[in-house]
């Protein structure tokens, strides 16, 4: 535990004025079903059209009645956001499992500039634009029969059209091949940052308190709240929320703090083929990495789900709980407080999420009882450490 990590931070520094951007996360696991929703707030109008549509999926999955299934369905919708010049590019992916193992994927897509717009809008030289469309296609072999483009968006470099099939056909053009320059905002500069050392005794009684499914608006105020209680904390982090919030994750490492792996959109990954399970666990490190300079070792399987292809797969540590608060669930300050306290014991790894206003609420009165009791907040790879020292001098 003494030893300090110096890490060299690639920071991508956006430029210009924009808003401050949120992610939307709405994780819900009710009877057997597991919903999360991802979704950018990009303040502009985007935000009420993209809403509707949400919550027009939402219902229709919720009427289907897999409430009552004893097999587990999911609904996963993540997304890929860019603003690139005056544009603002939103996809949607939108994944359902039914309890029969039906999967249904596909996507939905806004380009924006103060209106929606069709690729006619986006590329003047249509002629230009079907046929280099027609090229891709012969050379990825395959057979549209509706060329009807619906269904694209753009980032800095190309311009992505899908073709719905059985799977979703993606077909990337480079702008430059269609004559289109767009101004980009982007530029790397270096930074250091040196993460401090907790001393703590290995004979002090320990906790790992963790948090899933952020960053969020709340992170922020939750590792402020931490480190002026000398806690240090493990964030599970979701990779698709990375970018919106490289100041804070680069911050709670300073402080401290540890990150882990907890998937890129929050997918059941027990129902994923190991292609599909890698890219979860491995663009979450690769988000990270590219942020922070850090490289999590650990990784909390999303729903708590661990199967042998999970373990197989990934050399990361996998790390589950002994202690659920349920902060997502309960409305009540004390039932959160309390069940993080009940069974208090030295080694305890109590779940809480950093989605959530009322999970600061409950960190007020769960750290000073247990700093009362004599606990020190750890890292889960301070614990683990702690445990190894036991054993050795033990
Ligand atoms: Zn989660």
């Amino acid at each position: 535990m003494k030893k300090k990590i110096l890490l060299i931070l690639l920071i991508f520094f956006v430029t210009g004025c924009y808003k401050k951007n949120y992610i939307n996360t709405q994780i819900i696991e009710e009877k057997n079903m597991l919903i999360s929703i991802n979704y950018p707030v990009t303040n502009t109008k985007l935000d009420t059209i993209i809403k509707k549509d949400i919550e027009h999926i939402y219902n229709e999955f919720k009427n289907k009645n897999y409430y009552y299934d004893l097999r587990r369905a999911e609904l996963n919708i993540d997304y890929i956001f860019e603003k690139i010049d005056k544009y603002i590019s939103v996809t949607l992916f939108i994944y359902i499992n039914s309890p029969d193992n039906i999967i249904t994927n596909y996507v939905k897509t806004y380009v924006y500039d103060n209106k929606l717009l069709n690729i006619g809008d986006f590329v003047k030289d249509t002629k230009l634009l079907n046929r280099l469309l027609n090229e891709k296609l012969i050379k990825s072999n395959v057979k549209i029969e509706n060329k009807d483009i619906s269904l694209f968006s753009i980032n800095k470099d190309e311009i992505i059209i899908y073709f719905l099939k059985d799977e979703i056909v993606t077909i990337k053009i480079k702008l430059e091949d269609l004559n289109i320059k767009l101004k980009n905002n982007e530029q790397i500069v270096n930074k250091e940052v040196i993460i401090p050392d907790q001393n703590i005794d290995f004979k002090n009684k320990v906790v790992a308190i963790t948090f899933d499914d952020g960053p969020s608006r709340y992170t922020d105020e939750i590792i402020e709240y931490l480190y002026s209680n000398r806690c240090s904390s493990t964030f599970f982090v979701l990779g698709n929320k990375v970018n919106d919030y490289k100041e804070v994750l680069k911050k709670s490492l300073s402080y401290g703090n540890e990150l882990g792996n907890h998937s890129y959109s929050h997918k059941l990954l027990t129902k994923l083929d190991k292609e599909k399970l890698l890219e979860q666990i491995n663009r979450t490190q690769d988000a990270i990495e590219e942020v922070t300079g850090y490289i999590p070792k650990i990784l909390r399987p999303t729903y708590g789900s661990v199967n042998k292809l999970l373990r197989e797969s990934t050399n990361l540590d996998i790390i589950l709980w002994n202690v659920d608060t349920l902060d997502w669930k309960y409305k009540s300050i004390n039932k959160i407080v309390s069940r993080a306290v009940y069974n208090l014991k030295d080694g305890n790894i109590i779940l809480m999420h950093d989605t959530n206003r009322k999970t600061l609420l409950s960190l007020k009165k769960i750290i000073p009882i247990l700093k009362n009791n004599g606990y020190k907040c750890v890292t889960v790879s301070e614990l683990k450490e702690i445990k190894l020292l036991r054993d050795l001098y033990e």
